[in-house]
C-alpha cells in the first residue's frame, strides 16, 4: 500500500512500477561487468558527424546558457530539408518526449488508444502514464497490420493510433501508398502518430510525401538513429499548425539542450557522413543475413540499422538473449509471441559485429532445441 501522506493522482496510483527498458549500464551494474558490444538498443555505434562533434565541442563552453526555447534555427534547416514551413515543426527531447507531450495533448483518463502488440513501448507508457486505454492489435506475418489497426480505429475511434514505419521491432516497412491510404482512411477526429524513428534507413518508397496541413498524421523523427546522437535527446515533430501550437502550450520550453541544438543542426549539414553510415548499415544487415542463414536461422528483411533473426521460437531467442549477455554481448528481442521468436540486434561496426558473430557462432552449437528449455 502506498503511503496515505503521498497525495498520488489516481492514474498514478493505480500503475504498476514498470521500466519500459532496464537501459545496458543498468545491466553492467547488476552484472558487474561492462558490454563487449552494444548492439541492443538501436543506437549507432558508428558514431556523431566529425563536424557536429566538432560544434558540440565549442557549444560546451556555452553551456551556461539555456538553449533557444524557440528552436529556431534548426526548425528552419528542418523546414527547409523536408519542404515544410517551421510552423509544421516542434523539436523535443527526442521522439520519446514528443510521444509524450502527443499524448498529453490528445488522451485524458479512459480514452482508448490503439497500436499493435509488441509495437514500441515507450509510447504504450506514456499512453498508461495520463490514463489513457491501450488496445492492442496483433501483427500479421510479423508486419504491423495496417487493416487490423484500421478495423480497431474504426469500432473505437481512438483519438490517436501508432504506427511505426519502418518497424521496430521486426525492422521491415509497409510501403508509402499504403500508410496514405491507411490515413485517408481512418476516422474523422483520429490522428496517426507515424513514428519514423528508421526512415533514412529505409527505401525512399517507405517514406510518405510530407503533407503536414493534413490534420491526420504526425510525424515524428530523430537524431538518435543515423545522426548517431542518441544521449542528446533531440528530434522532431512534423504536424498541422494548430497541433505544434497545442504541443506548445504544454511542451517544456527549455527541454532541449543547447549543445543538442548546435550538434543536430551540423550534424543534419554533413550529408556525406551520413551516407558513410548508411553504406556502413547497409553491409552490416548483408553480414548479418549471411550469418543467420549459415547458422540455421533466417534474417527478416531490414530497413532500420538492425537486423531481426528469427532462431525458431521464443524460449530458444531468450536462451539465445541470456547467453549473450553472459558473454558480455548486449542485444534486444521483441516481447510478444509471435514475434519474440526472434532476436533483435542492431548493426554496428565490423569490430562489434565480428564479436556479435563469434559469440553467436558458438552458441549457435548447443541452442537446445524449443521443447528441451525448461520455463
Ligand atoms: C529508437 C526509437 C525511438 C526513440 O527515439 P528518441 O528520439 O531517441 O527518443 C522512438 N521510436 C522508435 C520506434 C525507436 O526505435
Amino acid at each position: 500500500m502506498a503511503d496515505a501522506r503521498l497525495p498520488f493522482t489516481q492514474v498514478v496510483r493505480e500503475l504498476p512500477s514498470t521500466t519500459p527498458f532496464v537501459g545496458p549500464e543498468a545491466i553492467e551494474r547488476q552484472r558487474g561487468f561492462t558490454f563487449r558490444a552494444r548492439l541492443g538498443a538501436n543506437e549507432s555505434n558508428f558514431g556523431v558527424s566529425p563536424k557536429a562533434l566538432a560544434a558540440m565541442r565549442e557549444e560546451a563552453a556555452r553551456a551556461c546558457w539555456y538553449g533557444d526555447s524557440e528552436n529556431h534555427d534548426l526548425r528552419n534547416a528542418l523546414a527547409a530539408r523536408l519542404g515544410v514551413q517551421p510552423e509544421h515543426i516542434c523539436v523535443g527531447g527526442g521522439i520519446d518526449e514528443l510521444l509524450g507531450i502527443l499524448v498529453r495533448v490528445l488522451v485524458a483518463p479512459g480514452t482508448p488508444v490503439v497500436t499493435s502488440d509488441g509495437a514500441y513501448p515507450t509510447f504504450n507508457y506514456h499512453v498508461n502514464g495520463y490514463g489513457g486505454v491501450l488496445h492492442k492489435v496483433p501483427y500479421r506475418d510479423d508486419h504491423e497490420d495496417l487493416e487490423g489497426l484500421l478495423a480497431k480505429a474504426r469500432e473505437l475511434k481512438p483519438p490517436l493510433v501508432y504506427l511505426s514505419n519502418p518497424d521496430n521491432p521486426m525492422g521491415n516497412w509497409h510501403p508509402a501508398e499504403a500508410v496514405r491510404e491507411f490515413i485517408a482512411a481512418l476516422p474523422e477526429g483520429t490522428v496517426l502518430v507515424l513514428d519514423e524513428a528508421y526512415a533514412e534507413f529505409g527505401p525512399d518508397a517507405a517514406v510518405p510525401p510530407f503533407e503536414p496541413d493534413d490534420p491526420r498524421v504526425v510525424r515524428m523523427r530523430t537524431f538518435s538513429k543515423v545522426y548517431g546522437m542518441a544521449g542528446q535527446r533531440i528530434g522532431h515533430a512534423v504536424a498541422h499548425p494548430e497541433m505544434i501550437t497545442a504541443f506548445n502550450k504544454v511542451r517544456n520550453h527549455f527541454g532541449v539542450n543547447r549543445i543538442a541544438q548546435v550538434g543536430a543542426l551540423a550534424a543534419l549539414e554533413d550529408e556525406a557522413f551520413v551516407r558513410e553510415v548508411l553504406a556502413e548499415v547497409q553491409q552490416g544487415r548483408e553480414d548479418y543475413a549471411r550469418l543467420a542463414e549459415r547458422l540455421g536461422f533466417q534474417a527478416l528483411p531490414s530497413a532500420t540499422n538492425f537486423v531481426t533473426i528469427d532462431v525458431g521460437g521464443g524460449k530458444r531467442a531468450r536462451w539465445l538473449l541470456q547467453a549473450l549477455q553472459d558473454e558480455r554481448v548486449f542485444i534486444r528481442m521483441p516481447g510478444v509471441p509471435p514475434l519474440d521468436r526472434c532476436i533483435r540486434v542492431t548493426v554496428g561496426p565490423p569490430d562489434e559485429r565480428a564479436i556479435f558473430a563469434e559469440v553467436l557462432e558458438k552458441l549457435a552449437a548447443r541452442l537446445p532445441a524449443e521443447d528441451e528449455i525448461r520455463g
